[in-house]
Parts: structure tokens; C-alpha cells; sequence
């Protein structure tokens, strides 16, 4: 830990303050701190870290074994941050945490417990042994710059005006929901604190930082999120009643998700799909989502190892041997679940040729996309901090909204205009920048 250093009125004045206590602001304060800096986190939530518990349906899917740039929204920055040694340097910062990684399929990489809260324990057991500061419930009203290299940064923080009093509640969720509660009706005032440098962790919502530290800022909008669309359908006599998506709500299968634009296949995904009241869900649609516009087609192909021509055959060789379908959804039992069969028989309805047509159905079910979700669910956000404004060499801000430059100023994470597929590409982008800006930061070099 570093040494403290103080104002005339005996304030701390950090080497490093970090705005957001998520998966980047904890890579950055813990690189920082082991390089000699006296660190602080400023999270306006009531505990750092919360976020990473949600990661990979609660099992955190930490990085990806093979970081390839075409999985990002800019491939070039991309390769720019990640250099030769990503995957090897984002293993070794959590071996030395004592985290203990396990590769499943496509290279996606997990804490061995296959338990996010022991990502987010081993960083907060690291920034309590590296004695960096967290401080709760905090954001940044007003930022006076750091004028010289040698100055410091005058922030303005937001707090509540005493200690939060709430329910402990049954178990830790409980908790967290309660200190919620009371951070949402709390008084606040403003408190100062000093930092040479400051690292902008905020996550994808950043608009309102951006604001405080004059930072030109992107519209931000959610990518990797459910998909908004409705069965496209012109089958004779099916009632919309019957096609409503609600009926399939929760069930999951495995398929092949082509995107349709104009005609022309223009992406597909293959993975799990899970049926949503509003749309589609699933690692395959979320990757979709990256690319989608209104009024694009998905079609859901739910045998893509078979041909049109197979699976036509085998449905007639199926109705020799059972009987024909007449419109009874238990005729495709043992082939898709029930609520799709009836999906599926609705559709068919009077048809001159059930089979093929049913056939046609199960390779082509097509949905008409009308949009991303919104904010709330979704894993990422596009937009942000944009990288023209970012030395990716040192996470350094080069300019203030203005043309200026600033000192001693840096950001990382979800805040900079950067997204990616799932697979971990996401966090893996988090931990490398948080990384590289924690470091920078810590030496004084920015830009
Ligand atoms: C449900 C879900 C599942 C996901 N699963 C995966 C996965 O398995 N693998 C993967 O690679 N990616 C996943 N992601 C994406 C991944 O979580 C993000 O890429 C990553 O968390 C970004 O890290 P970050 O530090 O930039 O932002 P965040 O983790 O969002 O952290 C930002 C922090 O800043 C705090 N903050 C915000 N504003 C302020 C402010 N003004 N002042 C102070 N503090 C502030 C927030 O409270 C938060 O703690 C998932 C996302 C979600 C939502």
C-alpha cells in the first residue's frame, strides 16, 4: 500500500480513485494497489460487486480461452487491448486471486465452483488484503480537474447523510434488497475526495459521468439483450390467439437462428433458444440481438442437421407408422415439445400438404423482429465512452468534450464504447482494460 499523502486540511489524497466498484473498477483498483498505489472505489451501489453475481445465469462466465477479435464490436481495438497475451494475463490476475478456472465448450471459461459470488469474493478478499478504500453508495457530483501532472483531482461525492439503517434480512439477496430500499429514500449531502488519478468504471450506463467529467458520450443502447418479435405468420385460418409467442413462454430447444434482411441471410447463431411472452431469449438470440433492426426476419430452424428433403420423408414415414396428424398437437410428441406442436398444428391449418408443409415449418418457423428489449434486461450496452477519445494504450483519456486534454484521467469497461458476443468476450474486456488502465494509472502515465 501506498504511502498517504494529505492536503493542508489532512484530507487523503489517493493515487487512484476509481468511479464504479463492477468487474473492471475491481480489476483496476487490485492491478493499481499491487503496484504500490493507494486506491479507492467509489460504487453508488450498496456493496461493490453486485453485478458479477447476475454473470452467466449466476455461474459467471469469466473469459473465453481464445479472445478473437471478430467476436467485438471493433476488431481492431480489440486486438489493440488484448495484444498477444490476453487469455494467458486475464488467467494469471485470477490465479494469483486463487481462482481456479474450468474451460467448457467453445472456450468459455468458469470458476471451477461454476459459482459467480466466487469471482466477485476473491476480488473484494484482494481489495480488502490490498487495503484499497470502498466507499458505498457514492457517485460523483462534480469533478474539478487535475490541472498539472503533479496536481490532483477535487471530486465532489454524493453520499447519504448517515449510516443506512435496514433489515438484515434472511440471507445475503435480502440484505442487499433492503440496503437498496434505504439508499433510495436516503438523505444524501456532499463529501471531497482527492485523487491523482481517476479511472471511469461506471459500467454501460455512463451518461450522467460522461456529464460530470466533460467526456463526449454515445447514445447508449442495449445489445446482447431478448429479442422483441412476434410469430410471421400467414397461415390460413391460425388466429393470431393461437400464435401468440405467450403460449410458448419458457420452453427452451436447441436450433440454428438465421437473421433475415430483405431477403438475404445477413448472421446466424446456433445454440439455445428459450420463448418469451415479448420474443426470444438464449445465448443464440442474444448474439443476434448485436445485429438486429425492425422489420428483420429470424427464422428458427429446429433440425438444422437435417434437409428439407429428410425431414419431409421422415415425416410421411412417421405418419405411415402412426397414423396421419389431423390436426392434433400429441402427433408430434417424441419430435418438439407439446406447446410448439400446437404452434405447429395451428399453422398447418388446412393445408393441401400437411407433411411438407410441416417439414417447411420446422426448418423456417420465422419471427418478425420488432427490437431490442429494454436496458434492464440486457447484458450489454453499445455506446458509451467513445474510443476516439481513448488512448487504448493506456486507457487514458486524450480529450474533454471540448478538445482539451485532460490529466490523469482514464476509463475501462463497459463505458467505453465496446461490445461483444457472449462466450465471456464481455467480461474478458472488462478485466483486460481494467487491467491495463489500473496499471497506467498507477504509474502516472496516461496519454
Ligand atoms: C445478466 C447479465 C449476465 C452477464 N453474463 C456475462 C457472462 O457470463 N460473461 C460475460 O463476459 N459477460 C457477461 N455479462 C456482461 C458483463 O457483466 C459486463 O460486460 C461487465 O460487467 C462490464 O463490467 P464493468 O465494470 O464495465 O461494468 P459493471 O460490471 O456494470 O460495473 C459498473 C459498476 O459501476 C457502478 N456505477 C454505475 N454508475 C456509477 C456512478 N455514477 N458512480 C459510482 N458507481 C457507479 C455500478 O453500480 C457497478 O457496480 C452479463 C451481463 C448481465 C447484465
Amino acid at each position: 500500500m501506498g504511502v498517504d499523502k494529505r492536503t493542508k486540511n489532512g484530507d487523503v489524497i489517493y493515487d487512484v480513485a476509481i468511479i464504479g466498484g463492477g468487474a473492471s473498477g475491481l480489476a483496476a483498483a487490485i492491478t493499481a494497489a499491487r503496484a504500490g498505489a493507494r486506491c479507492c472505489i467509489v460504487e453508488a451501489d450498496v456493496e461493490a460487486g453486485l453485478g458479477i453475481l447476475a454473470t452467466g445465469n449466476g455461474r459467471c462466465n469469466i473469459s473465453n480461452a481464445r479472445l478473437a477479435p471478430r467476436h467485438f464490436l471493433h476488431e481492431d481495438a480489440a486486438r489493440a487491448m488484448f495484444g498477444a497475451h490476453a487469455e494467458r494475463d486475464i488467467a494469471d490476475f485470477f490465479e494469483r486471486l486463487g481462482l481456479m478456472l474450468a474451460e467448457e465448450g467453445e472456450g468459455r471459461l468458469y470458476p471451477v465452483t461454476r459459482r459467480a459470488e466466487s469471482v466477485r469474493d476473491v476480488l473484494l478478499n484482494a481489495c480488502s488484503r490490498l487495503g484499497v478504500d470502498i466507499l458505498t453508495c457514492a457517485t460523483v457530483s462534480h469533478a474539478a480537474p487535475c490541472t498539472s501532472p503533479s496536481g490532483y483531482w477535487d471530486l465532489t461525492l454524493s453520499v447519504p447523510a448517515a449510516a443506512l439503517s435496514f433489515k438484515q434480512g434472511r440471507d445475503a439477496k435480502a440484505r442487499v434488497r433492503n440496503a437498496r430500499k434505504a439508499l433510495a429514500v436516503a438523505e444524501r449531502t456532499e463529501r471531497t475526495l482527492h485523487a491523482r488519478r481517476v479511472i471511469i468504471a461506471v459500467g454501460g450506463r455512463s451518461a450522467s459521468t460522461c456529464e460530470v467529467f466533460r467526456l463526449a458520450h454515445l447514445n447508449e443502447i442495449p445489445v446482447l439483450c431478448p429479442i422483441a418479435c412476434e410469430i410471421d405468420s400467414n397461415a390460413p385460418g391460425a388466429t393470431r390467439h393461437a400464435l401468440a409467442l405467450e403460449h410458448l413462454d419458457g420452453l427452451r430447444v436447441e436450433g440454428a437462428l438465421s437473421l433475415m434482411r430483405e431477403g438475404a441471410v445477413i448472421a446466424s447463431e446456433a445454440g439455445e433458444v428459450l420463448f418469451r411472452p415479448y420474443g426470444i431469449s438464449g445465448i443464440a438470440a442474444l448474439n443476434l440481438s448485436r445485429r438486429i433492426e425492425p422489420g428483420d426476419i429470424i427464422e428458427l430452424d429446429l433440425f438444422p442437421s437435417l434437409g428439407q428433403a429428410d425431414m419431409t420423408e421422415l415425416l410421411r414415414s412417421r405418419a405411415s407408422s402412426i397414423g396421419s396428424c389431423c390436426g392434433d398437437a400429441s402427433w408430434f410428441d417424441g419430435l418438439v415439445a407439446r406447446p410448439l406442436a400446437s404452434l405447429l398444428c395451428a399453422m398447418l391449418n388446412d393445408s393441401a400438404d400437411p407433411m411438407a408443409h410441416a417439414a417447411t415449418l420446422l426448418h423456417h418457423l420465422r419471427f418478425r423482429v420488432h427490437g431490442t428489449t429494454e436496458h434492464a434486461q440486457a447484458h450489454i450496452h453499445r455506446g458509451g465512452i467513445p474510443l476516439s477519445s481513448v488512448n487504448l494504450e493506456t486507457c487514458g483519456i486524450v480529450s474533454f468534450h471540448d478538445g482539451t486534454s485532460p490529466s490523469g484521467l482514464f476509463a475501462c469497461g463497459e463505458a467505453l464504447d465496446m461490445d461483444a458476443d457472449c462466450g465471456g468476450y464481455n467480461l474478458a474486456w472488462a478485466w483486460a482494460s481494467g487491467m491495463r488502465a489500473g496499471l497506467c494509472a498507477s504509474k502516472g502515465t496516461s496519454c
